[in-house]
């Protein structure tokens, strides 16, 4: 009772603690708001964001009423080893908002002051980063991978100060503020902590609610419930990590802390999609082992969820590689299933590692260009992804078994299949020079192009003029060659 309730301490025995948002203290600015989110999840009119309630409910400058906010206690493997206490060192849960559809959502400021699990932090996240997670999880949705979601971003004139990875000098930077909203923030190291402590009984009750509330299918009232939940989770980290791979996305930070329980992508740091196909992409510079390259992802899956599984109890079941290959199937335009479509896959993967052509674009041209085009290798200009992965020896081969693959679709015509392909090939995706690009008029408080980035990922797989006018689907610009992330953030 007498220790203050933020202050940084060793937790035991809860879930969570009490702990309330520190407000800036100079003026806070609004820098965007989710439409979609404040309308189609929080049964709010996007017109709020004008008032000073919604203000300084997203800034964390007054808690409504009847919220206790809290930090969440959890632990975690970090790049391969049991790293103890860790917890929402920076992040408040507002509270649980059911909507008009009888949706459960989580409200979560990011960046909004310490809590007795800031460890070393100072409790803050600054605008490059929060811009980041901000447009990213949006664009992520629009994608069609599951997610946590993003309602507003506010930045201030507070400062925060950050190591500069480059230099390793520190950097004055601005703070940030996320909302962000998920059906359930809990993680991997939400279990593993209570399993590490000995907190049995607190481990059972979090199962039990959890499965109550978020695993409808699987039975209460089964002996074997947590078995059927995990081999769940198995089958929806599985179906999640082929999805990013099916986009080329790297999460960067694959610990099991930043692995959600419901299998939807969470905790954005030092992210990225692949510009060119290479197994080996790593987003985060301080990732020196290449421990989360994108190649590596599923496997480092399997051994997060075998952290679970030893959380938990035993049985696993694999099927990331079926997974993959229906993704890349589709992405592919190929119909039915072939046995050597395995082959056409990993052989097109190795041309593209090859030439460094364009994952995205390679993938989108491929759905663009025509049959007849292919047939005779006659590549226009503007599928210069296409160019670039034709410049590979055995291209003319790969076409010619490829174009035999699609011969075998039956019922097929070539526009359907172009159909087909451009709508789960995106156009556009949140490339770094994109965010950094937006991050550094950000910067000067123009916040125009993170709004035409909203808009333009809002719809990743339809042409925008706006976007082709800004030069998304173009190569990207010879200064964002040296561009990187960093975990500081
Ligand atoms: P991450 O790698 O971003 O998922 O963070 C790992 C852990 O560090 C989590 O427990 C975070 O809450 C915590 N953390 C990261 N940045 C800060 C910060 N600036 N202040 C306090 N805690 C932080
Ligand atoms: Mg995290
Ligand atoms: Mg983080």
């Amino acid at each position: 009772d007498t220790i203050p309730e933020n202050s940084i301490r060793k937790v035991r025995d809860c879930i969570f603690s009490v702990a309330y948002p520190t407000p800036f203290i100079s003026r806070v600015l609004l820098v965007a708001v989710s439409k979609d989110v404040l309308e189609g999840i929080l049964d709010l009119d996007v017109s709020v964001k004008e008032t000073d309630d919604f203000l300084q409910l997203v800034s964390g400058g007054k808690v409504v009423l009847g919220s206790i906010p809290l930090a969440h206690r959890y632990g975690g493997h970090q790049f391969g080893s049991w790293a103890g206490q860790l917890g929402d060192g920076r992040a408040h849960l507002l509270g649980v908002y059911t909507n008009r559809y009888g949706e459960r959502w989580e409200l979560q400021l990011k960046g909004s002051g310490k809590t007795p699990y800031s460890r070393n932090g100072d409790g803050r996240a600054v605008l490059r980063s929060s811009v980041r997670e901000f447009l990213c999880s949006e664009a992520m949705h629009y994608l069609g991978i599951p997610t946590s979601r993003a309602a507003s971003l506010v930045v201030s004139n507070d400062d925060v100060w950050r190591d500069q990875f480059y230099n390793g000098s520190v950097k004055k930077e601005r703070g940030a503020i996320v909302l962000r909203v998920a059906q359930s923030w809990f993680r991997i190291g939400s279990l593993e902590i209570l399993a590490h402590s000995g907190e049995l009984d607190l481990q059972r009750t979090l199962l039990d609610f959890v499965i109550r509330e978020h695993f409808p299918s699987v039975n209460m009232n089964d002996s074997n419930r947590y078995l059927d939940f995990f081999s769940r989770v198995v089958l929806e980290t599985a179906n999640l990590i082929a999805l990013w791979m099916s986009v080329g996305f790297a999460h960067g930070v694959c610990n099991t802390d930043n692995f959600s329980l419901l299998s939807i992508t969470i905790d954005y740091g030092p992210f990225g999609f692949m510009e060119s196909y290479d197994p080996n992409f790593v987003p985060n510079t301080s990732d020196d082992e290449r421990r989360y390259k994108i190649g590596n992802q599923a496997n480092v899956g399997m051994f997060n969820l075998n952290k679970l599984l030893q959380a938990l109890k035993p049985v696993l079941d694999r099927r990331q590689k079926q997974l993959f290959t229906e993704l890349f199937r589709a992405k592919l335009g190929l119909l039915g299933e072939s046995e050597d479509d395995n082959y056409l896959i990993a052989f097109l993967l190795k041309l593209m590692e090859d030439t460094k052509a364009d994952f995205t674009m390679a993938f989108r041209h491929l759905s663009e260009i025509t049959q007849d085009q292919l047939k005779e290798l006659r590549i226009p200009q503007e599928f210069w992804a296409l160019q670039d992965l034709a410049k590979h020896k055995f291209f003319s081969d790969w076409i010619t078994i490829y174009l035999l693959r699609l011969g075998r679709n039956r019922g097929d015509s070539d526009s359907t299949r172009r159909k087909r392909m451009t709508a789960v090939n995106p156009r556009y995706i949140l490339r770094n020079w994109m965010a950094e690009s937006a991050i550094q008029k950000a910067k000067m408080n123009d916040f125009s192009e993170i709004h035409l980035l909203q808009e333009v990922l809002q719809h990743p797989f339809q042409r925008q003029a706006a976007a082709e006018k800004a030069g998304y689907s173009l190569r990207p610009p010879s200064w964002a060659k040296d561009l990187k992330v960093s975990c500081s953030s």
